[in-house]
């Protein structure tokens, strides 16, 4: 029977050590969240990043655009907050609505405030880097808190099989990254895997980011292996994340639970990254 690497109680103390510093700061750290269109699954993100905020103590302003904001007009947005002295870290809520340039509206945020890590300055970064990654390098929320709750296991990466299930942006490929430089050998599956059942059996670590309710099932599992479940999926029973969680915990050593697990990992390491967006700017 796995153990379960609860990420509301890892995020808990991890806001607690944000808390007191930022108690102990004068420059207060700043984060603008800019959110366009009413998508429901991205305003209940966005409001538990203004409540985390708000309890740490954290600066927060919450940028409100209808659905059919232009392009300038949110250009314009991120051209003010870049310039805006309280505001340390800029986050536009994905997915944008269909008619806006993503990846445009990406590339303006001043790389420095860039507390999401999706900038290709900061990817560079990460791609670039050798050995531990620094504490001042701003990476993405989702694979930062996966690193975390991995140390709580108290497994050391070093030579074990990582094999993580989805190759994207967000998490795939930043998740891979930070394994490989804990000197983890690490596979990267995705749709086109040929035998994705076999490949998952190899891993010592297995990390599932793919969006498909329950698709990792218990025979897909090495025994005693630690498994990272990303997935968040909206089903009629409820949340639910990529791996079956009835079938893997009796094989698995540690487990996340969804929901509880990496979400609440994610907006703690949102926090962090402000406070270190700050540290880097003042
Ligand atoms: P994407 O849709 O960007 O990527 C999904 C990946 O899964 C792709 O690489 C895709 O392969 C791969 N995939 C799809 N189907 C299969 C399959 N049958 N077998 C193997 N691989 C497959 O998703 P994200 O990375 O953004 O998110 C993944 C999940 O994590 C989602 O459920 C999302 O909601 C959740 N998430 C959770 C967060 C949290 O805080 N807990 C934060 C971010 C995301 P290909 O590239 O070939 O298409």
């Amino acid at each position: 029977m796995a153990q379960i690497l609860d990420g509301k109680a890892v995020s808990a103390e991890l806001k607690e050590q944000i808390k007191v510093q930022v108690q102990g700061l004068t420059t207060k750290p700043g984060l603008a969240v800019v959110l366009v269109g009413s998508d429901a699954a991205s305003q209940v993100y966005v409001n538990s990043k203004e409540k985390a905020c708000l309890a740490l103590g954290i600066y927060s302003e919450k940028v409100e655009l209808p659905a059919d904001t232009t392009q300038e007009a949110l250009m314009a947005v991120v051209d003010r907050l870049n310039h805006d002295e309280r505001v340390h870290g800029i986050l536009v809520q994905l997915p944008m609505p269909k008619h806006l340039n993503e990846e445009q509206v990406l590339l303006a945020i001043d790389p420095r405030k860039d507390v999401d890590g999706f900038h290709p300055y900061n990817m560079g970064l990460l791609l670039g880097n050798k050995g531990k990654t620094p504490e001042s390098l701003l990476v993405a929320c989702t694979p930062k808190g996966i690193m975390k709750l991995l140390a709580k296991t108290g497994i050391s990466l070093k030579g074990k099989n990582v094999v993580v299930v989805g190759r994207s942006n967000l998490v795939g490929k930043p998740i891979s990254l930070l394994c490989l430089y804990e000197d983890a050998t690490v596979t990267i599956c995705h749709s086109r895997t040929t035998d994705l059942p076999a490949v998952c059996r190899s891993a010592d670590i297995l990390i599932a980011a793919v969006g498909r309710a329950k698709m990792i099932t218990a025979d897909m599992v090495k025994e005693g292996a630690v498994v990272i479940d990303v997935g968040i999926n909206r089903t009629e029973e409820g949340l639910v994340g990529d791996v079956d969680f009835a079938g893997v915990k009796d094989k698995a050593s540690w487990i996340t639970p969804v929901p509880g697990g990496v979400g609440p990992m994610t907006i703690a390491c949102l926090m962090e990254n402000t406070l270190i967006a700050m540290k880097n700017q003042v």
